[in-house]
């Protein structure tokens, strides 16, 4: 097989017969793909840390953090720095090396509590890892300031397909999301954005959503495909469960289309057995997020632990890759 090459130019036609190619094919051609850009040994393991818990002013419908909803999160203030670091060193130890800390915030405000988030770049970069923050919407100014504060990278999902976005969220639009992503980009911070399967769309939604992303120029460089947890109290808490078949079918297209991009399997994983995550890293997953205390962000998303994923991988041959700095990010070259 030649190397394929990193395109932006995909049309979504191409994309529905990627999603749609018999499933063992589909499998085999992103297995192929991956093994072109990366080490199929190597497995990113990550850590979320929810900085500022709940009382959301947004009404994103599966979410447990939107103060519109009565879920079974507790609103915490932000938290101490001491405490971030405190389990930003736990997850080094165990072999993880890049940490996310997101804050239920619906924008970055200039004021005391970014400049506490900026120290924690600060320090959680020193430690060595991987940094990645989600703070919601961010001006240029503020992704510049991250910048400075050493941060690895920036996540802003865009959950869906632009058509379906309006029926998901109503406190801001995909347009906003995108300007955020661009603001990020006019940094030399990476970007972090994917999705989530579940909400109720259909597979052009899912198509749409991939063609909005590998049509980035550069592609994101990271690309969460999360799986819902429906949250009790929220308007989606009574959706199905996604068959596993969509999410390998969602795993490989984007694996084949962002080839260089790293595709992870996040939100939702605690409740696929191992044989099923182990179809999700063959179709080009290669990275996961573990938790030691049994979520994943709030109480209501369960998450594996360092162990039972230590097991896991062992179990599977893979090993914890270290982190990456963004002085020595490799371009997306275009290969011919
Ligand atoms: N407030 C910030 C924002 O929305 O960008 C950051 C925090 S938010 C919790 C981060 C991402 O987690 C969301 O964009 C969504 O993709 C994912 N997420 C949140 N709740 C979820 C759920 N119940 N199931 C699956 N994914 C979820
Ligand atoms: Fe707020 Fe983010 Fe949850 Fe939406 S996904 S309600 S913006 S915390």
């Amino acid at each position: 097989m030649s190397v394929s090459r990193i395109r932006y130019d995909w049309d979504s036609s191409e994309i529905g017969a990627i999603y749609n190619t018999p499933l063992l094919e589909l499998i085999y051609q992103a297995a192929s793909v991956h093994r072109q850009y990366h080490d199929s040994t190597k497995i990113q393991v990550c850590k979320l840390i929810s900085i500022k818990t709940g009382a959301c002013p947004e009404d994103c419908s599966y979410c447990a953090q939107s103060s519109r909803y009565k879920t079974a999160v507790k609103p915490e203030a932000l938290l101490e720095k001491e405490t971030v670091l405190n389990i930003a060193q736990k997850a080094k130890e165990s072999g993880i090396s890049r940490v996310c800390m997101g804050a239920a915030w619906r924008e970055v405000r200039d004021n005391s509590q970014f400049d506490q988030v900026l120290e924690m770049v600060k320090e959680v970069t020193a430690l060595g890892l991987e940094v990645c923050c989600t703070l919601g919407m961010l001006t240029e100014s503020q992704a510049k300031r991250l910048e400075d504060a050493g941060l690895y990278a920036y996540n802003h999902n865009l959950d869906t397909s632009a058509e379906y976005y309006n029926t998901i969220i109503t406190t801001r639009t995909y347009g906003d999301r995108l300007h955020t992503i661009d603001n990020v980009r006019s940094t030399n911070v990476t970007v972090c954005s994917g999705g989530i399967l579940g909400l109720g769309e259909t597979v052009g939604d899912r198509v749409s959503m991939l063609h909005t992303l590998a049509t980035l120029q550069p592609h994101p460089e990271s690309v969460p495909i999360n799986i819902l947890s429906q949250v009790p109290g929220t308007p989606l808490e009574n959706q199905p469960d996604v068959p596993i078949w969509d999410v390998v079918r969602a795993i490989a297209t984007a694996r084949i289309l962002m080839p260089a991009s790293d595709v992870r399997l996040s939100a939702g994983r605690a409740r696929l057995s191992q044989v099923e995550q182990a179809l999700c890293f063959m179709a080009g997953a290669n990275s996961i997020f573990s938790s030691d205390d049994g979520h994943m962000l709030t109480v209501t998303t369960p998450c594996p632990g360092y162990n039972a994923d230590q097991e896991m991988l062992n179990l599977l041959g893979l090993e914890m890759r270290p982190p990456k700095t963004r002085d020595k990010l490799a371009p997306q070259a275009v290969i011919n």
